[in-house]
Formats: structure tokens, C-alpha cells, sequence
């Protein structure tokens, strides 16, 4: 049994407004996708890296293996997000294999994280990465207030989530009926389709994902103090 770490870059990150797909804008240096692999390649509980990224990008970053050895495969994205997962989750050999699935947006996950992940996958079949909510939080319909909500009742889903791959791989197939913006995260999946234990991790709040112009200049001072 081994652990991969799927990183997930197939996206076009329109919101970004950069020339280059999100994940491979440069922030010192480098892009923000190697910002992402480099504490699963630092982690010695992680045996392989398995890269989901945008179909002309598939040559040039084969060539990354040079520098980032853990890399075992690197394969072209789908349409959504839950397709590139797929894709990633394709290449992962056995039914016992422990899978982290990561956003390549979130450049800051750390080690801690990682492993809290995985050594929870000893006992559950599915683990959700989660952070506090720091603001107040309301409820919207149709573009109006409803009402106040209570944000201890909340937590932001973060990545890395981990499973078991036999666990995400049914969640996966059964998921091909529904509709395809319902589905924004792997545990939603698992969940949602009841495949296997599940239980949950508290993540870093510095673990943010790139997502917004205004992003990347915070990026750019965290990296900066790396
Ligand atoms: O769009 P969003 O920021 O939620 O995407 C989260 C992650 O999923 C990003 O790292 C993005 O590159 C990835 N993704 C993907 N394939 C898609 C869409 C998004 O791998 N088709």
C-alpha cells in the first residue's frame, strides 16, 4: 500500500485574469503549481505525485521529475474539476492505496496537514481538511439578506482531502449522473453517495487558494517569508 498525492492544475483560472493558466503563474521564481508539489515531494509519508494539468502543458512538465523525483505520472485534465480528479485518481494502482487530493491553487499547505490527513486514513475511509470561519456570515436569496447565521456552524473545506482510493473511486462513479456544477470537492462525493467512513482534520488558515487577482499579491508576500 502506498500514499500519492494527486495535484490538481487542470483549470483555466479565469477569475485570475493572468495570460497562463492559474496554476502556472510564476511567484518568485516559480510557479505557483511547484509552490504546490514542493511539501508533498518534502514529505517523507508521501511515495508519489501524480500531476493533473492542462493537456498543452503535459510535455514541459514531464520534465519536472528531473527536479521533483516523486513525480510517477503526469496526465491531461477534464472539463470540471471532478473529471481532472478522476483523471489523477486513474492513475493510482491499487484499491488500498491512501490518495490525498490537492488543489495545485493552494501553495501553502503544510506538512502538518499532510500527515494529519493521511495517518487519519488508518481509521476512515475519507478525510476532510477544514479551517474556522473568522467572519460573520449571513444567508443570501436571490441577491438579498434572509437572515444571520450562527459561522460556528461552519467550517471552510480546504485540500488536501485523503481517501482510501477504493472509497473516492465509487463516489466517482456514481457521481457521473449528477450535475456537474453540484460537484466543487471530493469529500462532497463520498458523502453524498455514502462509500465509506468519513471524519475530518483542522487545516491551517494560511493554507488560501489563489483565486482572485488580489490573491496572488498576498501569495507573493507568504512566499516571500518562505
Ligand atoms: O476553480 P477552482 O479554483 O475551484 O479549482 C480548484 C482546483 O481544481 C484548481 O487547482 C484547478 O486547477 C483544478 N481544476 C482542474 N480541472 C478543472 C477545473 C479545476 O484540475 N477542469
Amino acid at each position: 500500500m502506498k500514499t500519492y498525492a494527486i495535484i490538481l492544475a487542470g483549470g483555466s483560472g479565469q477569475r485570475l485574469q493572468a495570460e497562463v493558466p492559474k496554476a502556472f503563474v510564476k511567484i518568485h521564481g516559480r510557479t505557483i503549481m511547484e509552490h504546490s508539489i514542493l511539501p508533498f515531494q518534502k514529505c517523507d509519508a508521501v511515495d508519489g505525485i501524480i500531476l493533473v494539468v492542462p493537456q498543452k502543458y503535459v510535455e514541459e512538465c514531464k520534465q519536472w521529475h528531473k527536479a521533483y523525483h516523486k513525480i510517477e505520472a503526469v496526465v491531461a485534465g477534464g472539463v470540471t474539476r471532478y473529471h481532472s480528479s478522476m483523471q489523477g485518481l486513474a492513475q493510482v494502482p491499487h484499491a488500498s492505496d491512501k490518495v490525498l487530493v490537492h488543489d495545485a491553487a493552494r501553495p501553502f499547505v503544510d506538512e502538518v496537514s499532510i500527515k494529519a490527513c493521511i495517518a487519519a486514513l488508518d481509521r476512515y475511509d475519507a478525510v476532510n481538511l477544514l479551517s474556522p470561519v473568522s467572519n460573520s456570515m449571513v444567508r443570501m436569496k436571490e441577491d438579498k439578506i434572509e437572515h444571520a447565521v450562527d459561522r460556528n456552524d461552519f467550517r471552510q473545506v480546504l485540500t488536501p482531502q485523503a481517501f482510501i482510493k477504493e472509497c473516492l473511486y465509487k463516489a466517482h462513479l456514481q457521481a457521473k449522473n449528477l450535475p456537474v456544477e453540484t460537484i466543487t470537492d471530493d469529500f462532497n462525493l463520498v458523502l453524498h453517495f455514502n462509500t465509506g467512513t468519513v471524519t475530518w482534520v483542522e487545516g491551517n488558515t494560511n493554507n488560501i487558494k489563489i483565486t482572485y487577482p488580489q490573491d496572488l499579491k498576498i501569495a507573493e508576500c507568504m512566499l516571500y517569508k518562505h
